[in-house]
């Protein structure tokens, strides 16, 4: 080939790589989804490609004490430990300039540290601006006077009810008798105080077959989250955790029934293990990422960062995405379950 062919076939090789649209590069600089945007590819520890990813919706377990013993609580009170409110709003501040969007307050029972719970909702609301801030709690602990104070910073509560017959509460562990009446008590809460309403409910043993149709549509939530019942070995395992959630194990088939009688509802949203088990970032009572059944937790975000923490982080990015993770999470929304309630607090 004569030399200035050469060249151009050349020339024409290097831009066309140039041009080309970053999809097509097997390992990008940039990729951007819906839920976490990968900044720069850098090597792992085992060789493999780890990514810095954005913590755009991440769960904080504040507290691990409960006033509840549900027998296949997956994060249990193995500590009584809560961070300096001061400690909890740096940290709030870190996640914030690194990307975080919304943030779950989960436990344990968050409401065991009420005030601390209020004031904290309020600077990531009011202070920071995220777009959502919302609270999972079993709602026994809520009170209108806190909602009086606080619901104004709060977009969503989602309230763990498993079965609409007290008698199943009770065999759960979910409260001694009155944790229907208080369910219901707080979707009225939610409405009068401008907080969307969520359910979530724990697949299991005792409840698998039960029709709760007529319940879920009389209450009328925004979603519906109903987890199949998740076993991690170093809290809810067996003999040596302080819960053993083996009794109330149900097989994948199992889980289906219950999804095959309730998917119908729009607000429905089923999470069976295999997506719970590494989708969500955690955050727990001492600043630190959850690996759960995969590895040991990071270090404290405010000790090293959050990028670094990130990266020792094993967060399922996809597998958020996949089970909705990002959605209509800012209040007011309409949709969800309910009917013919006040349009502007629809959910
Ligand atoms: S209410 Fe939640 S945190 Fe408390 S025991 Fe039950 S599952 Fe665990």
């Amino acid at each position: 080939m004569p030399l200035a062919a050469l060249l151009l076939a050349l020339l024409t090789i290097a831009l066309s790589a140039y041009f080309l649209p970053k999809k097509f590069l097997s390992k990008g600089n940039t990729k951007e989804g819906a839920d976490a945007q990968i900044l720069e590819p850098r090597e792992g520890n085992n060789g493999e490609d780890a990514k810095t990813k954005i913590p755009i919706s991440v769960n904080y377990h504040l507290t691990r004490q409960c006033n509840y013993s549900c027998g296949f609580c997956f994060h249990t009170a193995k500590t009584s430990h809560v961070e300096p409110l001061d400690n909890a709003k740096r940290a709030m501040l870190l996640l914030k300039e690194a990307g975080m969007r919304k943030v779950n307050f989960a436990g344990g029972e968050p409401f065991m540290n009420a005030k601390f719970l209020g004031q904290l909702a309020q600077y990531c609301k009011s202070t920071l601006e995220l777009e959502s801030v919302s609270i999972v709690t079993n709602g026994s602990k809520v009170t209108s006077t806190w909602l009086a104070e606080y619901g104004q910073y709060i977009d969503i509560m989602a309230v763990s009810c498993d079965s609409f017959d007290e008698a199943t509460n009770i065999k759960i562990g979910r409260g001694t008798g009155k944790h229907l009446q208080k369910f219901k008590q707080l979707a009225e809460l939610c409405e009068e105080y401008g907080v969307m309403f969520k359910v979530n409910t724990v697949v299991n043993r005792y409840n698998w077959q039960e029709d709760m149709n007529a319940a879920i549509r009389a209450i009328g939530p925004k979603r519906w989250k109903c987890f199949q019942v998740l076993i991690i070995d170093e809290e809810n395992g067996g003999d040596k955790t302080l819960r053993d959630a083996r009794e109330f194990q149900i097989s994948d088939e199992e889980f289906r029934f219950f999804c095959d009688k309730h998917g119908h509802n729009e607000c429905f949203v089923p999470e069976g293990n295999g997506v719970m088990k590494s989708s969500y970032l955690l955050l727990d009572e001492y600043l630190c990422f959850l690996n759960k059944g995969v590895k040991g937790k990071t270090k404290s975000i405010l000790e090293v960062g959050v990028e670094a923490a990130m990266k020792d982080v094993y967060w399922d990015d996809k597998g958020f995405q996949e089970r909705g993770g990002e959605y209509d999470w800012t209040k007011p929304s309409a949709g969800g379950c309910g009917e013919g309630k006040n349009p502007e607090l629809e959910f």
